[in-house]
């Protein structure tokens, strides 16, 4: 059984050169190049170690075709392929689902390179959890722990709190965490997101010290040492 791979890419030279390249590394690839064959090939096309999808594409784009697929529950790791180098889009993609990203033109071997790495790195998470600290969350059992005892979490701050997991140590603006979470607009006004953090907070804080601080201004950090550390 080979690593089966999927190319979303429109430009028939490039797509040409990135499947015969993949394939003399030893991959097993499959091509689509446009929106709506991508979303057939993503959802019904078995399952992918990997897919590299390309943003721009004739029909639906690459950030919607990523979000669907997230949505749908894909699990499979997707690269993300931009020619757009601004940091609001990356975190765009990021946040879309995507689990790394590379700007377009890109060198050959640094693709490979990248498709190694995320087809590693799924194979070491294949238990499906996701770990900070003493909290843990299962994602195949959607389940979490801190120090070995279960919290009684609601859906949505289940989703809060694998969001946080995913990035300890950086501070989350509510937008960014509500568009996440939510999946919609944040309006500014709807206090619906502190909420949920509250009582997140006070669910995890009955097992432990505070993880999930409030950075004034910015948004929230989730971190196993003191705020007063904080940047
Ligand atoms: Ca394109």
């Amino acid at each position: 059984m080979g690593i089966r791979l999927l190319i979303v890419e429109d430009e028939a030279e490039l797509a040409d050169f990135v499947v015969r390249g993949l394939r003399e590394e030893g991959f097993v690839v499959e091509h689509a190049a446009d929106g709506e064959s991508a979303w057939d090939a993503m959802r019904f096309g078995g399952s992918w170690d990997l897919i590299v999808l390309d943003w721009w594409l004739p029909g639906e784009e690459g950030l919607s075709l990523l979000k669907r697929y997230r949505q749908s529950g894909g699990t499979a790791p997707v690269l993300f392929l931009t020619a757009r180098d601004s940091v609001a889009d990356r975190v765009r993609g990021l946040d879309a689902g995507a689990d790394d990203y590379l700007c377009k033109p890109f060198a050959f071997d640094e693709l490979v390179a990248r498709v190694r790495a995320l087809v590693r790195r799924r194979d070491r998470s294949a238990e499906l959890t996701i770990s900070h600290g003493d909290v843990t969350v299962d994602l195949a059992a959607q389940r979490a722990k801190r120090g070995g005892r279960s919290l009684d979490l609601t859906a949505k701050e289940l989703s809060l709190l694998t969001f946080f997991l995913r990035h300890p140590g950086q501070v989350l603006s509510r937008t960014r965490i509500y568009d996440h979470v939510w999946d919609e607009a944040f309006d500014g006004q709807s206090n619906t997101l502190e909420v949920h953090v509250m009582e997140l907070r006070r669910k995890l804080e009955t097992h432990g010290p505070r993880v999930i601080h409030t950075i004034r201004g910015r948004g929230y950090l989730y971190e196993s040492t003191p705020a007063a550390e904080a940047p």
